[in-house]
């Protein structure tokens, strides 16, 4: 059984959090330390830790998050300028926090993907 992190209180609303979407499959909330001007987490509430856990049957919620990415870059204004989309995973991608989650980034343009 996987172990809850602080996102699991988050989707709970055990704990504050600037949540910009949510419904009964994902929950999306700005970064606390944000790294672009639009910095906002998109998580499924179903807790899977990392990638490596993914199995065919959160296809359609990883799809969802998707939707909702695009649903909140129009909200945020930054969809016709662009933005990026991430997914960390494990020690070598920098996941800090074990339940997955996409970042939306954008505001300004990004520069290159990785840093050297
Ligand atoms: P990662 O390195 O991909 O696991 O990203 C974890 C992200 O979660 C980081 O960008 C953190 O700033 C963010 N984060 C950690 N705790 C919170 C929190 N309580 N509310 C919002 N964002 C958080």
């Amino acid at each position: 059984m996987a172990e809850e992190t602080i996102f699991s209180k988050i989707i709970r609303g055990e704990i504050p959090a600037n949540i910009v979407f949510q419904d009964e499959t994902v929950t999306a909330f700005r970064d606390i330390s944000p790294q672009a001007p639009t910095h906002i987490l998109i998580i499924p509430n179903k807790l899977i830790p990392t990638v490596n856990d993914v199995t065919a049957e959160d296809e359609q919620v990883l799809g969802h998050l998707f939707v909702v990415a695009a649903k909140i870059a129009q909200q945020e204004g930054i969809a016709e300028d662009g933005y990026r989309l991430v997914m960390n995973c494990n020690k070598h991608g920098g996941q800090e926090v074990f339940h997955i989650h996409m970042h939306l980034l954008g505001g300004k343009p990004l520069g290159p993907l990785l840093s050297q």
